[in-house]
């Protein structure tokens, strides 16, 4: 019998077993793929470490978060600063004077503001509901044109005008020079991937792979006093209120034999006739050396391609609009009547959770569960 079972080795689950051993519980991770680090899951690959379930790039606010991790790993500087790629247009992201300087020619900080204001009076917003309000609001109407609605139309499968404005807040508008995507204090990759960090997490800890727990969970069940349960939520209910929508993204990976495709990590393809959202050349999060800090001689890139998911694929994206909340409430509700199982992180949650958030709830349920 151990005191926990959990479901998922994903980070929520990696850092609750790692807790959880330190207070002394027994522990038991399981996952159904055949590694561990779920969706932050990192292969070698000619040297280069590929994100397989797509690109992640560290960053928080939380201090305490970023002291903790970095026990587990050390973070390069890596910054995230995406180009945007319009019809072979080439804009810099998130939207700053490099973007308003190439999109309408201005100089200043004060003219690039003048255009985003006399844009969103045109558009006779004055309190946004949804997204394409929210992001025309924010940046005006050539920058949402271009930059924003078909990225978004291909990324949620809805259109702008169906979709939570959260979702845009996301990314900053800066009236300076300054390109990093994020407004975080602490950013950067883990050296030599996120599944060493991840390991480094679960060390001394008992992992059984390719295990599905929704299969034989009675079987399962039994094994622990508790269970921390970091699938997805309405899979563990059998779909029994209806299915929770998620977005799904099929990676096309390759190998090239050059050094450089395209110049940077990450290139979004922002207009609508663009099969994929984005392409994400791995080397770059690493500045193109090995760890010994050489130059590498291939490069690996994987084009993103974003669908509605269905049975079967893999949940990456919670659509977080008023329909699914509503359903997500439900399955809550019955959550909270499952006397020893605590549901956790991006999937059992049914948030949008960045990693640093994922650590923070995991470490918060570890402070109510193992003080
Ligand atoms: N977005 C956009 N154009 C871009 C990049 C992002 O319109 O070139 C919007 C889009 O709506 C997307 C949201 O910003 O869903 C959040 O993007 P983010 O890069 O944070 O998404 P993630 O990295 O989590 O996939």
């Amino acid at each position: 019998m151990y005191d926990y079972l959990i479901v998922g080795a994903g980070l929520y689950g990696a850092v609750f077993a790692h807790e959880a051993k330190k207070a002394g519980k027994s522990v038991l991770v399981i996952d159904k793929r055949p590694n561990i680090a779920g969706n932050v899951y990192t292969e070698k690959v000619e040297g280069i470490n590929v994100h397989k379930y797509g690109a992640h790039i560290f960053h928080t606010n939380n201090k305490k978060v970023w002291n903790y991790i970095t026990q587990f790993a050390e973070f390069n500087r890596f910054t995230n600063s995406p180009v945007a790629n319009y019809h072979g247009e080439l804009y810099s992201l998130p939207f700053n004077m490099y973007t308003f300087n190439k999109m309408w020619g201005v100089v200043t900080p004060e003219e690039a503001a003048d255009k985003i204001e006399e844009q969103r009076k045109a558009a006779g917003i004055t309190e946004p509901k949804n997204l394409e309000e929210q992001a025309i609001s924010l940046v005006g109407t050539d920058i949402y044109e271009k930059l924003i609605k078909g990225y978004t139309e291909k990324q949620w499968g809805r259109p702008c005008t169906e979709l939570p404005s959260f979702i845009i807040k996301r990314l900053p508008v800066r009236l300076t020079f300054d390109n990093n995507y994020f407004n975080a204090l602490y950013q950067g990759i883990p050296v030599g991937g996120y599944t060493k960090m991840v390991a480094n997490l679960l060390d001394g800890i008992e992992v059984r792979l390719n295990e599905d727990y929704l299969e034989k969970k009675a079987e399962y069940d039994a094994m622990a006093e508790k269970v921390i349960y970091t699938g997805a939520i309405d899979a563990y209910f059998d779909y029994k209120l209806g299915t929770l929508e998620y977005r799904s993204v099929r990676f096309e990976n390759e190998t090239l034999d050059k050094p450089n495709f395209q110049g940077n990590a990450a290139v979004n393809y922002t207009d609508v006739e663009t099969p994929w959202t984005r392409i994400i050349e791995h080397k770059w999060f690493e500045f193109g050396k090995d760890e010994e800090g050489n130059d590498l001689p291939k490069t690996v890139i994987s084009r993103e391609y974003s669908s509605e998911w269905k049975p079967g694929d893999e949940p990456y994206y919670p659509v977080n609009d008023e329909k699914n909340g509503q359903l997500y409430a439900q399955y809550k509700e019955l959550a909270e009547k499952e006397p020893k199982v605590i549901f956790g992180g991006r999937l059992g949650e049914y948030k949008y959770y960045d990693m640093d958030a994922v650590i923070a709830s995991a470490l918060d349920m570890c402070e109510k569960q193992l003080a």
